[in-house]
Parts: structure tokens; sequence; C-alpha cells
């Protein structure tokens, strides 16, 4: 069933409209433009896992884009609750969205008014589960993660995701699961929706939050959950050629949550007892069982 083609409730700009019904006009400046900032979030036993977190991201990506979103954090944080109560559910994947309406169709957007929705579905796991904890496999992207003088990368902006959307279709017409970016310099970067750590000799290595990766708030609760175990974490950049010397590799995301790797390219993993252990810690902190 098309995603469109649901029952349930959008908030969409400070009301509650019939799924069917929350849509847009074509020429909508975001349509064009890319004017347009998102959230993913997950709601686990009625919780949302670090909520403010991820409204103050949307509204500093929105700031990054040079548009003012016409609510409150407080605002966002009531109407992402609101809205999993409306549809009922209590484990769901919360989408909110912020973009530029359809007032005015020029690379300027003077005119236009941005809007704000949020969506919400029952979206179990990211990656088949069978195989999650076998690890999945990655590809090498083919499009790599734009320099931060190049393109708003801080920002979790849906420009952004074309790039994504290329490299993860690539990795899938080639039988994979996703695909693992370099940076403009070719150090590792991140999957297409999620961050990247590996483990050499029982230390942790992820890339640096310096421009080329989004900051993701999933891998900034893994380096708490490692600084609470004491385990020694090398936040450095990461040459494709080293990742033959590594044992373990997992990715971490909203969506993603812990998934070990099993091989990138030419490079092989196996999911040890550091991914495992922090896959079910993970599993057990936002479900609020710590
Ligand atoms: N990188 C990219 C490109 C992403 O789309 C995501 C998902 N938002 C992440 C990393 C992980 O971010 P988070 O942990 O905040 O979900």
């Amino acid at each position: 069933v098309p995603i469109d083609d649901r029952d349930g409730w959008i908030w969409f700009d400070g009301e509650f409209v019939p799924w069917r019904e929350a849509r847009v006009h074509v020429l909508t400046h975001a349509l064009h433009y890319a004017s347009s900032v998102f959230e993913g979030e997950r709601m686990y036993n009625g919780q949302i896992f670090k909520l403010t977190e991820h409204t103050n991201r949307l509204f500093r990506s929105a700031e990054v884009l040079d548009f003012q979103i016409p609510f409150t954090v407080a605002q966002i944080n009531d109407a992402c609750k609101e809205t999993c109560a409306r549809n009922g559910l209590t484990d769901a994947y919360v989408r909110p969205i912020a973009f530029r309406g359809s007032e005015q169709v020029s690379v300027s957007a003077q005119q236009t008014r941005t809007r704000v929705a949020i969506a919400v579905w029952d979206w179990p796991s990211y990656f088949d589960p069978e195989t999650k904890a076998k690890g999945i496999r990655l590809c090498w992207a083919p499009y790599k993660r734009p320099s931060p003088e190049t393109a708003p990368t801080e920002a979790k902006a849906a420009g952004l995701y074309m790039i994504g959307t290329i490299n993860r279709h690539h990795a899938e017409a080639r039988g994979y699961a996703d695909a693992m970016l370099l940076d403009w310099r070719g150090f590792v970067a991140e999957a297409t929706g999620a961050n990247v750590f590996f483990v050499r000799d029982g230390r942790l290595i992820t890339p640096p939050a310096d421009g080329a990766i989004l900051n993701g708030i999933t891998r900034q609760t893994v380096l708490e959950m490692l600084a609470a175990r004491g385990l020694e974490v090398e936040v450095r950049h990461i040459r494709p050629e080293e990742l033959a010397g590594f044992s373990e590799c997992f990715l971490c995301g909203t969506a993603a949550e812990i998934t070990p790797v099993s091989e990138i390219g030419d490079d092989r993993f196996t999911p040890g007892e550091i991914s495992l252990s922090l896959m079910d810690e993970y599993s057990r902190l936002v479900r609020g069982q710590i």
C-alpha cells in the first residue's frame, strides 16, 4: 500500500488532517529547490528517545537553510507526542519536516511561508531483523559526502539525500543492503542514513563530526555508552585501506539503531562481543530499561 494511502492523522501547520489529505501543491518551493529539512525519531514504549535533541537539530537545520519555523521547540515536541497518541501508537517512527511552501517559484524564496508537518508510522526494523545480527553487506558508494564548503552538511536537509538515494539504489541494484560513503577527502564517512563505528583490538574507531558526516544523535548516544563502559574510542579520520585490519563494524542511527556490518566492498567483519552487546544495551536504553 502506498504510504500516502493510509488511515490516520498527520499534524500539518498546527492542525491534525486526515492522512490522505495532507497534500501540497506541485509548485511547492521545497520540491523545486530542496528547501526542506527533516528529522527521524523513534518512540519506544510511549517515549520518543532524545526528542528535544531531535527537535533542536530540526531548528538548527532550518536556520542553516535560512528559514524560520513558526513554532517553538516545545510546540514541536508536544506535536510529535500528540501525533503518536492521535494515531494510537506507542512504538513508532516519527518524521517531522519543515519546508518552504508554494507562494513563489524562484531561487529566492523570500515570499514563501515555512510549513511544518509531522507524520508517524509503525516501522519495526530498518534492516531485515533476521540478517541484522549476522551483519549487513555494504558496497562502496559512487558519490561522496560533499565538503561543508560545498553543501550545508551540518543540516539534515532533504537536498543532501539526493546523493543518498543514488548511492542506496546503486547498492540495492547489486544486492547490497546499503552503501558506505567516503568524504570529499577520501576518508570513510557514513552510510546513506547511519553513522559507522569499527573495532580493532577492543578499541572503537569512528570518524569525527568535522563536517563530513551528519553528527547522529545515535552516534552521540553510542559515544556516551562507550564512555560509561570505560571503553577507549578513537574519534579520527579513517582511510579505507585501514578497514582490512578492523574486526567488527556496525552502523548506528535512529532508524538503523545498531546494525552490525559483515562486509564493505572487499573487507569482511564478524559481528562480535562489542557490536552485539551494544545492540542489546541500546535496545534496553531506548526503552527506558537502563
Ligand atoms: N547520517 C545520515 C546521513 C542520516 O540520514 C542519519 C539518520 N538521521 C544518521 C547519520 C544518523 O543520525 P541519527 O542517529 O541522529 O538518527
